[in-house]
Parts: C-alpha cells; structure tokens; sequence
C-alpha cells in the first residue's frame, strides 16, 4: 500500500524535526499521522530512540490504539492520539512532546497570551491549557479535544504535562510544536522584563485570516 509506506516514510522523517529544533530528550516525544480514508494511523514505537527510528519500525494502530501492523508497541500516548482523530476528522497528524519552555507554562497552568503576530498567525488566539489528566484512559485525549473545540489554536498545554498539537497532517502538527515553543520562550523572556502587550482581538482576527489564507506559496 503505497499511501501507508509514504506516511510511514513521512512519520519517521519528522520525528527528526523534534530532535533538531530540541523540543524531546530521551524517547519522550511523538508524532503520528492519520492514514486516509482508513481507520488507521501511523505511529512512534514505543521507547526507541529517536536515532534508531526508520519508516519499518513504525507502528500502524486502529483509531482505537490496536496494533494493526508492526513488530513493535506502539507509543504509550497513542490512545491520546487515536481519541483525536476519533473526535476531530479534521485532524490529519498530532505531535506531542514536553519542550522546555512550552511545558514550562502547562506546569503554571497558564496560557500562552497573545501577544506576537506570530501567535496570532499560527495560534489564532491566546494558546490554551488543558486539564490535569493521568495517562491509562481517555482522559488525556478527552482534555485535548474538549479543549482544542473551544479555540482556533492548534496546541493546547496540557496542565502539568507538556503540548499536544494538531494539524492537518503530520507535518502542519510539528510545525505548530515547533513554533509553540519558540512563542512560549519568547513570551517567557518579555515576562522576566515586564508585562506583555496583548494584540488587539480585531488585529488577531485579520492576522489569523491573512495567515492561514494567504501566506505561502
Ligand atoms: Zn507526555
């Protein structure tokens, strides 16, 4: 199946942007994809390091976590990815990592406020918190979807934990980790000098609309 060696190709090549932008130490990080059309999402191993990853080590899971392909468990936070794309047919790809700063505001519990244009952009909006929720059920999955129905923006701070993120692929999720904890560092540095300016809502709205229409190629 052609689509699914893509994505497997594709999973693993950008588990390298979590290593190269240092948003995970260890194994604590993932990225899955949802395989079109299927049930089906394509997944980290559990516990492999990240230098050892390859398009055949990765796992293929139901919408319910089940390993459907592959010689490996899959990733211990894959009944939180599965919960997504279960609730959010939109959603083609989540990441979920515990980058330094970003994590930083999800053990504060406070969200990121919007207060840079490139919040705005990526964001739409302040980056929201999600509850405290253990790991074993759906809490976590429920927090992320409960929580990301109620914004625009594509993360959401886990409280206590770290950021998930979504995206229309597996792709536009690492993007937005990535340029989650760049803001969240940002934000971090401008609060040790004083209190931030917040951005307009009208002036949020406008740099939202442009950016997600309009920029790029
Ligand atoms: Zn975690």
């Amino acid at each position: 199946m052609k689509v699914l060696d893509a994505l497997r190709h594709g999973v693993a090549e950008l588990h390298r942007e979590l290593t190269r932008y240092e948003l995970v130490i260890w194994t604590a990080g993932n990225v899955s994809a949802r395989v079109p059309g299927e049930d089906l999402m394509v997944i980290k191993p559990s516990g492999v390091s990240y230098d050892e990853l390859s398009p055949e080590n990765m796992v293929v899971t139901d919408l319910h976590g089940n390993l459907v392909h592959g010689e490996l468990a899959p990733s211990s936070d894959t009944a939180a990815h599965a919960y997504v794309y279960r609730h959010m047919p939109e959603v083609g790809g989540v990441v979920h990592t515990h980058s330094t700063y970003a994590t930083a505001w999800a053990a504060r519990g406070e969200p990121i406020p919007c207060v840079l244009t490139m919040i705005a952009d990526e964001f739409g909006g302040d980056i929201p918190v999600g509850p405290f929720a253990l790991i074993g059920d759906d809490s976590i999955g429920r927090g992320i979807v409960e929580t990301l129905r109620g914004s625009r923006s594509p993360a959401v701070l886990m409280r206590n934990h770290g950021p998930f993120t979504v995206g229309k692929d597996a792709r536009a999720a690492v993007k937005a980790a990535v340029m989650l904890e760049d803001v969240a560092r940002t934000v971090h540095i401008a609060q040790q000098l004083g209190k931030p300016d917040p951005i307009d809502p009208e002036h949020v709205d406008r740099l939202y609309a442009r950016y997600q229409n309009v920029y790029g190629q």
